[in-house]
């Protein structure tokens, strides 16, 4: 017979556990501290098999993983949070996300349901952005892995919205042929959750873009509508998007709201990164306009907000059509009066999982600590760096602009003269490839009108402008080295 002390898994020993924790704590403390001087590091061999070790038929105690977690894990982070890591759209974390995930760790609440701490915390941060946001008091919101996901709950409360509850029962039987819009330079998030939603791709029309903003060209829009019904088709939804993965560029929301009511379409903003412009200084405020009119707006914290990954959000104006897409409720998860099985509402109701994490306390806890303001100045910071970027590029003879730069992304190339454009795409690559490996800045590359470009998207807090300098010169300093060979 064994005792059952000899079977639990926590600690044997506490003492000692809190003494390896603490000295855990203090190196992640150190990696946070020593952010500048923690580019990316490359995955070497030995660290690859450090990272991979067989499976563990037996453990090797708590004491020496976090000594492996200290020493083999935590030195081989992205790289997103060096100050000049500008790459896709990777949010640099919070020193109260780490004490946040501590205590969420602890607690391990289950927000799936129920009544207990945990709940009041998320609905404590969804009220905070529907005000945020000018959504309704009686609004819905869910927190969720990312923008992704979010997505793909706001789509399926458009379709119950227009097509009634039935389509839960039905699919798409009734549902033939209905139509989303969206700016071409879209995220495939979007196409991704018509995909899943079992509309296909084909059900996603890509409306050119146009205008300093670069968003979509409402006449082509409403042409394609018309096109669009006249074939029998039916349009039910437009995506405007409020920040472009590529560009930064920003959908005009107020009229394609204005579209949506004429036409009676549901009206779904991507704004992941860019719709927390609405709390930046002007001019960048103003590219946010309308939000409060979106039917339902998904948005991330893990991106502009800096908060630790992962964590999004979607709100829905039409909290019915919300509960309608996604409640069920078997005999095992019936409410109670009182108790810990009451409450209400509960989040499984909102959304596909049904055990969920507390995400929640994250949000909570970076804008406990820093306050809107704080978070705010460091998100106008970071468009002001990114037009600083632009002038800079701007007066380099060898360097050309991708795309105006509305927000805070800034999107250029090298273009030496009497070289091919196919070999200048190459030679772009390569110097994205070089300055990530050598660990002096990270940058992205993507393709504007067929051309590869260089792509910074500043959601880093920890830049100062002095890093957009070292960063600019970093590039033509490896444009020159290539213009030698
Ligand atoms: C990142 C991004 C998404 C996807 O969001 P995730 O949080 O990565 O799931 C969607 N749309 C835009 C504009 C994005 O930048």
């Amino acid at each position: 017979m064994c005792s059952s002390t000899e079977h639990s898994l926590d600690p044997e020993d506490f003492d000692s556990f809190r003494r390896d924790a603490h000295a855990l704590l203090d190196a992640c403390l150190d990696h946070l501290k020593a952010a500048r001087e923690r580019p990316w590091r490359p995955v070497d061999g030995v660290a690859r098999a450090a990272l991979a070790p067989a499976l563990p038929e037996t453990g090797i105690g708590e004491s020496r993983l976090a000594r492996e977690l200290a020493e083999r894990v935590l030195p081989f982070s992205t790289g997103n949070t060096h100050p000049r890591f500008f790459g896709w759209v990777h949010g640099t974390g919070l020193a109260a996300g780490l004490l946040a995930d501590m205590a969420a760790s602890a607690m391990n609440s289950n927000c799936g349901g129920r009544d207990h701490g945990a709940i009041y915390v998320e609905r404590a941060v969804i009220d905070w952005t529907r005000r945020i946001f000018g959504f309704p008091e009686d609004a819905s919101g869910l927190l969720t892995s990312g923008t992704s996901q979010s997505t793909v709950i706001a789509l399926a409360a458009a379709r119950v919205h227009k097509l009634g509850h039935r389509v839960r029962a039905s699919g798409l039987r009734d549902a033939p042929d209905h139509i989303a819009y969206c700016a071409a330079g879209a995220h495939s998030a979007n196409q991704k959750a018509l995909e899943l939603l079992g509309h296909g791709a084909q059900a996603l029309r890509r409306i050119p873009t146009t205008g300093p903003s670069g968003g979509m060209d409402l006449v082509r829009l409403e042409e394609q509508l018309a096109t669009d019904r006249a074939a029998d088709k039916r349009p039910f939804c437009v995506i405007a998007t409020v920040g472009s993965v590529d560009t930064g560029a920003c959908d005009d929301v107020e009229a394609i709201a204005d579209l949506c009511a004429r036409e009676d379409l549901w009206l779904h903003v991507d704004g992941a990164f860019g719709c927390w412009a609405r709390i930046a200084d002007r001019p960048w405020r103003d590219l946010a306009r309308g939000l409060e009119r979106a039917d339902s707006l998904a948005f991330d914290f893990h991106k502009w907000m800096y908060v630790q990954y992962d964590c999004g959000a979607v709100l829905i104006r039409h909290a019915d059509a919300h509960r309608a897409a996604f409640a069920m409720r078997p005999h095992y998860l019936e409410a109670q009066e009182e108790g810990l099985g009451g409450g209400d509402p509960w989040y499984c109701d909102y959304g596909i999982e049904l055990s969920r994490g507390f995400r929640a306390l994250k949000v909570w806890s970076c804008l406990r600590a820093y306050g809107l303001d704080r978070l705010a100045a460091s998100i106008s910071d970071n468009c002001r760096q990114a037009a600083h970027m632009a002038r800079l590029v701007e007066v380099a003879n060898e360097l050309e602009l991708g795309a105006p730069v509305v927000l805070n992304v800034c999107c250029f190339r090298y273009a030496p003269k009497g070289v091919d454009p196919q070999d200048q795409d190459a030679l772009n690559r390569q110097i994205a490839t070089r300055l990530q490996l050598d660990g002096k800045v990270v940058l992205s590359t993507t393709r504007l009108n067929e051309r590869t470009f260089l792509r910074a998207a500043i959601v880093n807090h920890r830049t100062r402008d002095e890093d957009i300098d070292f960063a600019i010169a970093a590039v033509r300093e490896a444009c020159a080295g290539l213009a030698k060979r």
